[in-house]
């Protein structure tokens, strides 16, 4: 059983020599005294901005950290191929927490989501617009925002697994939707694949204020925030009065060892702002709703969504720590075994 190992905790930036390939010779066994186990064959893992935490010895986290010498754990896309649990039965396919290994034993089932496959949607989206980011991006967006036709919503990591589609329930209400990103390609995709409205790189501004005041000359009414720092800075300056900001991530902040400050936080009294952090963890009761929703979109083509897949376990540490320097075009997946 190949898996790939977390050496020891990460102190800024994480490399690919922090993680390690091994074989595991441990037979595992759903009928060795685990209640309700399920075997998994992993088929694709999903690279996660939060891992990053879990790489790191922290209390008081919302997240366990990850145990040095033991494989990496992660949402990824999986076939039982044995049950000792009445609700999975052999061939069924799951998403949810497993193992970065071939196989993994599942302990944790109630956090299991059953898939009910259809051959028009890729099994890999459930890393991605039909698993985990998916949600982030449908309760941070529909639920916390609950955005208004016509309203001004700006998305920062734009291109990413979730910024992609929140940009798309975007255009979907009817909103006016800018996006930035770190690249070229990644703002042709915003415009032409996602259907942004406007979108910029942000590397290449040098005053992130004045962009952004160009792209809302009457100002930002929602700002879905996956990057933090100065981009927040900036788009505090930019909000309208009674705007909202749905905090969903803050990447730019997650490999220092001192966070930046904010300095224009007095903006929220001002103009009367409403930020607010959320944890997708807390809406999965909607996921059926969401789905009910999402798939049509997908399958007539209304909302697109784009992948980078890396091949094979050994990919699995580059692909992870790439989204810390934006490699990634699109959401970060590993495939692990053709299904
Ligand atoms: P992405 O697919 O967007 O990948 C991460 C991207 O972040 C990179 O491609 C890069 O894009 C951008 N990035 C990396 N470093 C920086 C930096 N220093 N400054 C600005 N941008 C940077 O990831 P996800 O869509 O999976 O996640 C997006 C955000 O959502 C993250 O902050 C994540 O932690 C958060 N999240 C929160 C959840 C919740 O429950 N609250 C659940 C899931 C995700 P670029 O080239 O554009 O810079």
């Amino acid at each position: 059983n190949m898996q790939v190992i977390l050496k020891k905790y990460v102190t800024g930036f994480p490399k690919e020599s922090d993680m390690q390939l091994m074989n595991s010779w441990m037979k595992l066994s759903v009928a060795e005294g685990l209640n309700d186990a399920v075997l998994v064959k992993n088929l694709y893992l999903s690279c996660d901005p939060y891992m990053r935490s879990r790489m790191t010895k922290n209390e008081g986290s919302y997240v366990q950290s990850f145990t040095p010498g033991s494989p990496i754990t992660g949402y990824g896309v999986a076939k039982v191929v044995d049950s000792a649990n009445p609700k999975f039965k052999k061939d069924d396919l799951v998403w949810g927490m497993t193992g970065w290994e071939e196989y993994t034993l599942i302990t944790a089932t109630e956090s299991l989501f059953k898939i009910q496959h259809t051959n028009d949607v890729p099994l890999s989206y459930y890393t991605g617009i039909l698993g985990m980011p998916g949600m982030t991006a449908y309760a941070g967006f529909n639920e916390l925002c609950a955005p208004k036709k016509g309203e001004n919503v700006f998305i920062s990591a734009a291109s990413g697994a979730v910024g992609q589609l929140v940009g798309q329930l975007a255009k979907l209400m009817g909103c006016y939707v800018v996006g930035s990103a770190g690249s070229k390609v990644k703002v042709d995709l915003l415009k032409n694949k996602f259907g942004f409205d406007e979108a910029f790189n942000y590397k290449e501004e040098k005053d992130l204020t004045a962009a952004l005041k160009r792209r809302f000359p009457n100002g930002i009414d929602i700002y879905f925030e996956n990057v933090g720092g100065k981009m927040l800075d900036a788009v505090l300056l930019n909000m309208r009065e009674h705007g909202r900001i749905a905090v969903c991530g803050m990447i730019s902040q997650y490999n220092l060892e001192q966070p930046e400050g904010i300095h224009n936080l007095m903006y929220l009294i001002v103009k009367r702002l409403r930020m607010q952090g959320f944890l997708v963890f807390d809406y999965y009761h909607l996921y059926p709703k969401y789905l009910e929703m999402v798939l049509p979109h997908i399958k007539e083509g209304k909302i697109a969504y784009v992948e980078d897949t890396a091949t094979g376990l050994e990919q699995a540490p580059s692909a992870l720590i790439g989204l810390f320097s934006g490699r990634n075009v699109g959401k970060q997946v590993v495939v692990v075994a053709p299904e």
